[in-house]
Formats: C-alpha cells, structure tokens, sequence
C-alpha cells in the first residue's frame, strides 16, 4: 500500500520505445510502430549550427533567447499568419514541459481532454492536481470533437478556471480540423471563457500544407505550442516553444516565467542557437517540409489504403505520422483468439509477428476499445533525393502492414 508516493506510471510512448529495444537487444526483429519519433535528420545547416555553438555553455534568460523569439515569431507569420510578439514568447526544453508549467501555473482547474489524444495530458493534468474531463469521440466523427462535445463535457465543471487541450494534426489520429470546425470550436470556447492550449507540434507537417493556427480565431485566450521534435526532426534536442495570448493576465505570465526559473531555467544554449539558424531561413525550411510532407503522405497512405482493404477502419491522415486503426469489424475472431482489450490486441501482435503498436488505452480510451495507433515512422530517410518508392525506401512500413494483415486474416 503506498501512501507516500505519487502514483506514476513511465510514459506509454517511452516504454514502448524500451520493449521495442530490448526485443531487437535479443535479436528480434522489431516493426517499429510503436513510439512517435520523426525518422528525418534536422537539415544541414541547423545541424553545422549546432556542432559550431558547442562552446556556448552559458545559461540564457528563461524566456529564452530575444534573437531567436524574433525568429520564432517572424516564422511563424509567414507560415501560418500568426502575430505573436517576441515578448509572448517562451522557449524551453520541449514542449512536453512547457504543457506540464502552464497547468501548473494553476491552483486548481477543470481539464477537457478529447478522447483519444496523447498519452501525457491526462497524467500531467492528474499530477498538477487538477480535475480531468473526458470528451468522447468516435470513429464516425473522425476522432474529433466539436461545440456539441464541449458544452456537454463543461456541464462537469467543478472550478472556476477551464483548460481545453487541442491538438491538430492529431497525436494518435493523425486528423485535422476544417477553418469552419475550428471557427466553431473557437466559438464555444469563447462562451465558456475557457483557456484553449492549442498543441500544434505536428502543424508544419499537415500533409496538404493547410494548417490553421488557432489562435487565430480565438486570440483572446489561446495558447500555442510548437517546437523542432517533428517538423525539425529533433525530439532528442529537446526544444520547444509557447506562444502566449496577447492580453495574458501579468500573474499568468509571471507565473510561467516563474515555474520555468524553478523548473527548467531555460532551453539549452546551443540548441538555442542551432533553432536560430532553423527559424530563420523560410526558404530552406519550406523546401526541407515540402520534401518530408511528399514522403509523410505517400507512406500514411499507403498505410491506411492497406489496413483499410482489410476491414481494419481507418482514417487516411492528414498531417504528422499516425494513423489509429479500429480493429473491431474482426471483434469476434479476435475475442475467439482470447483478444479482449487494446492491451492484449497488442501484445499479442508484438509477440507473434514482432510489429509494435500502442494501444488505444495509451490515449484515454477504455481498456475493450480495439483500436490502436500505429506510428509510421519506421523508414530511413533515403540518401538521395529521388522520388520515394516506398517498396526500395520504406521496406519495414510494407513488412509491418502485410504482417498486421496476415496476422488478422489468420485470425
Ligand atoms: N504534443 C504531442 C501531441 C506530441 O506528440 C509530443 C511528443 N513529442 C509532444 C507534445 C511533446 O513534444 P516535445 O516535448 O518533444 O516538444
Ligand atoms: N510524442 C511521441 C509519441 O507520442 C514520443 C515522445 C514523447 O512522448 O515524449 O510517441
């Protein structure tokens, strides 16, 4: 009986990560897609910048540094029409910190998180002390909610302060909204008065380039987060960013700034610099997403067309690199093979076909929901620029999907 200690489990994306290792540790081969990690190397440039900036060992402002903010924020404009002042900006160690700090910076709220949604919100919400709701979705609603879903859930309220976490391209859907979803749902925010965290890490790698920042539509009370764990290609650099609403309250920031000196004390100083030289050159940057996009789509959609002529129902993505197949048409033969839950439907796959998944549970979802995400990351960044041939480039992503539908068929 533990009275003492927070209850906490790994995160499920860092542990799949680990399984997976320890599997190919033994010689087993591993499909990889279990853990969300971009397969693309940063570009040159920014990786010559980061080798050239080791001698940089000073710490920067919390804030991190103004060059780079006036980067971030001149970036951002020309990419999604954003008008964030440098001033609003915050840079730290990864975005993952930053949604932890900014539900810390509250003494007690209500949280609205979408079912399914990625697998840290709720328990960073459950370890600031805060009240969980859960939107539910479906399939049929491409796993996305909309002002129907909000009104219902806020009916739970229990404090004065709300907090929705939205994120698009979805993390484990790899789905979006429409400019007139988005309208709608900034709408009802509104009403409510609730604080919108709008996390839009994979938004530069919205598959048709039509990523629509939220804080557009509802500037009065969004935040925005983004970094270079997916568009740059550096998860391990650990860097991300948070752009705050313009009339932020001074308590709220100061309580940002203040959690960060307490927590972080700031980015690294020479990821810092190498995100300098990756913010500045728009064109470079747009060649370097134009080429990852082509190669992102072609393979999430070679992903889905298969799963999908299996009866295995899933949704052709639109940004990032997941995809969340719903395994329930094949229900009856699987619960005959002793597959009940998420849970069970991907241990058995690892086991008898070593391909990697994370189960719908991960991301807030009952344990006898059949669904699972598949990350579809597990391709080496061809050598050459050449038209991607997923057959000759990504053999590990056909190797997956043909073990999934074989070991379903067999089912
Ligand atoms: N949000 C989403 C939806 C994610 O998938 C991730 C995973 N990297 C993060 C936030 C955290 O990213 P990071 O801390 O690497 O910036
Ligand atoms: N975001 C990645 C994923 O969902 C992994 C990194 C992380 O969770 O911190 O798989």
């Amino acid at each position: 009986m533990n009275n003492i200690f927070r209850e906490i489990e790994e995160s499920q994306t860092l542990l799949i990560n680990t399984q997976s290792k320890l599997l190919i540790d033994q010689n087993k081969k591993v499909v990889k897609f279990g853990f969300g990690q971009s397969p693309f190397l940063p570009p040159k440039s920014v990786l010559e910048a980061l080798k050239e900036s080791v001698n940089h060992k000073e710490y920067t402002s919390v804030q991190g540094d103004p060059e780079l903010r006036d980067y971030i924020s001149a970036f951002h404009k020309q990419h999604n029409g954003l008008e964030v002042e440098p001033n609003n900006i915050l840079v730290a160690p990864g975005t993952k910190i930053l949604l932890f700090n900014i539900l810390m910076a509250f003494k007690k709220a209500d949280v609205l998180i979408p079912a399914p949604s990625w697998v840290s919100y709720a328990p960073q919400a459950k370890l600031a002390g805060h009240h969980i709701i859960k939107l539910h979705t479906s399939f049929e609603e491409r796993w996305r909610i909309n002002s129907k879903t909000i009104v219902e859930g806020a009916k739970h309220k229990k404090h004065e302060a709300s907090i929705l976490i939205l994120n698009y391209p979805g993390n484990p859907d790899g789905l979006t909204y429409s400019e007139p979803e988005l309208i709608d749902l900034a709408r009802t925010a509104k009403s409510l008065n609730m604080l919108v965290i709008s996390d839009e890490i994979y938004g530069l790698l919205n598959h048709n380039q039509a990523h629509f920042s939220f804080l557009n539509y509802y500037p009065e009370k969004t935040i925005t987060t983004t970094g270079l764990s997916k568009w740059c290609g550096a998860g391990g650099w650990r860097f991300g960013a948070a752009f705050l609403y313009k009339n932020i309250e001074p308590e709220f920031k100061q309580a940002l700034i203040g959690i960060g000196s307490e927590t972080y004390s700031c980015a690294a100083a020479p990821v810092q610099i190498a995100a300098k030289t990756a913010y500045k050159n728009f064109n470079d940057t747009k060649d370097y997403l134009d080429y990852q996009i082509d190669i992102l789509k072609n393979i999430g959609n070679f992903c889905s067309d298969h799963l999908n002529s299996e009866k295995i129902k899933v949704h052709a993505p639109q940004g990032g690199f997941y995809i969340f197949p719903d395994f329930s048409f094949h229900k009856e033969k699987l619960n005959h093979r002793g597959i009940m839950t998420s849970n069970q439907l991907c241990e058995r796959l690892l086991i008898e076909t070593g391909v990697a998944l994370l189960p719908a549970t991960a991301f807030g979802f009952d344990a006898d929901n059949l669904v699972a995400r598949l990350a579809y990351v597990d391709f080496k960044e061809p050598k050459e620029k050449h038209p991607f041939n997923i057959t000759y480039d990504g053999p590990n992503i056909v190797e997956g999907i043909e073990k999934i539908v074989n070991w379903i068929e067999k089912s």
